[in-house]
């Protein structure tokens, strides 16, 4: 069956459960009813929304974006303090504080194409590219960037940082 066949086929079985489902309204409720009240049945929602609750979710997220994110706010009001816990812990993991920094640069205008990668690169060196001195701490590592084209330049130290920013306001003065 060719896809688009595949689809009005699709289209039109789902257009029909609709129509029967209006015109029999009432069954249907009886049997949906019944349907649930089996534990067997119970049994079977639950193990299927335990293996694919993910996948739920995110469909849910992607036809009702609007409820979803309003059921969220809900939730984060109600267990504050699971939820500033959860950040907490993102925050200091080591994908987190890598999410957090990409996006900072993006923010301070950063260009690249892969700044996951940049990171990678960023966060296991350990002397600075300039003066060769070893960093004291994270605090000490710096990406510098060109502040018109968004293009990095060196991983640095904090000394080396603030000489470049220092000579560009010179020429800047000339
Ligand atoms: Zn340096």
């Amino acid at each position: 069956m060719s896809e688009t066949k595949e689809l009005k086929t699709t289209n039109y079985l789902r257009q029909y459960q609709r129509l029967y489902y209006r015109n029999n309204k009432e069954a249907c409720l009886e049997y949906q009813k019944k349907y649930r009240a089996n534990p067997e049945n119970k049994a079977k929602k639950a193990k299927w929304m335990k293996e694919n609750s993910h996948k739920y979710w995110r469909t849910y997220m992607e036809r009702h974006p609007e409820k979803y994110k309003a059921s969220q706010e809900k939730w984060k009001l109600e267990n504050a303090d699971k939820w500033n816990k959860y950040m907490k812990d993102y925050r200091n993991s080591a994908k987190g504080k890598k999410v957090m920094r990409c996006a900072n640069w993006k923010q301070i205008g950063i260009v690249d194409e892969d700044l996951e990668s940049v990171y990678d690169v960023y966060i296991n060196e350990t002397h600075c590219w300039i003066c060769d001195k070893e960093f004291q701490d994270n605090r000490d590592r710096h990406l510098d960037h060109d502040h018109e084209t968004g293009e990095i330049r060196y991983i640095c130290c904090r000394d080396c940082n603030i000489q470049i920013l220092a000579n560009k306001q010179k020429k800047k003065c000339k």
